[in-house]
């Protein structure tokens, strides 16, 4: 379980996360979502540990472990997942070998070159992406579509405990939605948890989330079932209440 406490966050000595407080348990998935600069991206990459977000105070602990001051990458051999709201390009770099160098990199056992082919060719089924595109150079000149698909199969093949999407459905087509929301619910399962970052109720048609967090000026101010998704759709974030 991941839990975050007390959770206070600073970006060049700008206060922009106050008091968070979550609780995300093992096989439910919970969503967040806020307006536009409400602090989404900064809890999700401070939770990653991005050394561009300064914890204040309070404490992140997986499994009762503080991993609050640990690397991004112990994080990620941990069990942790980003997928980024803005992708980087990196030119040069396959997207099969990054995810090879990646994979080697996060788990204790290395697959054969024909294991891990195996393995990147039933993930890619999954999300309809064509074997080819898999020695593309990571994300150059990708669609805004590409690069999300992308994110997601990363989180296919590396198979991370925590996943935290960052709008992973935002400009995807109804078609790739439908893929990527069936690849989220491919990759849950009851050892799993996933907190989605989003601003579209649309991938609930496909994906049941248990938890809704609400985010509003850097704090968490409602946490509820999926009915406030709804409710928020008719009132907005300026008239969204917690009663
Ligand atoms: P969201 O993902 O909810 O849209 P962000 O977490 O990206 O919001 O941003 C939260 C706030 O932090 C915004 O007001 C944004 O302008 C501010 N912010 C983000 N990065 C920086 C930065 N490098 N320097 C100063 N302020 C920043
Ligand atoms: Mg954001």
């Amino acid at each position: 379980m991941l839990e975050i406490k007390n959770l206070n966050v600073n970006i060049n000595e700008k206060e922009i996360l106050r008091n968070i407080n979550m609780n995300l348990e093992k096989g439910k998935i919970y969503v967040l979502m806020g307006p536009n600069g409400s602090g989404k991206s900064t809890l999700a990459n401070t939770i990653m540990g991005n050394p561009k977000y300064s914890i204040k105070s309070g404490k992140i602990l997986l499994n009762n472990d503080d991993i609050t001051n640990n690397s991004p990458n112990e994080k990620a051999k941990k069990g942790l997942f980003l997928s980024f709201q803005y992708p980087q390009e990196i030119s040069g770099v396959t997207i099969s070998n990054f995810l090879k160098q990646s994979y080697n990199s996060l788990k204790k056992k290395t697959l054969s070159f024909l294991e891990f082919k195996k393995l990147l060719k039933e993930k890619a089924n999954l999300l309809k992406i064509n074997e080819t595109f898999l020695e593309r150079y990571l994300n150059e000149g990708f669609s805004g579509g590409e690069k999300k698909k992308t994110e997601i199969f990363q989180m296919l093949v590396l198979n991370p405990a925590i996943a935290i999407l960052d709008e992973s459905d935002s400009g995807l087509d109804i078609d790739s939605l439908k893929i990527v929301a069936e690849g989220i619910n491919k990759f849950m399962n009851h050892e799993k948890t996933i907190l989605i970052i989003t601003h579209h109720k649309k991938i609930f048609d496909y994906v049941n989330p248990d938890k809704v967090f609400i985010m509003k000026n850097g704090e968490i101010i409602i946490q509820k079932g999926r009915e406030i998704i709804e409710e928020l759709e008719k009132r907005g974030y300026e008239n969204i209440k917690n009663d």
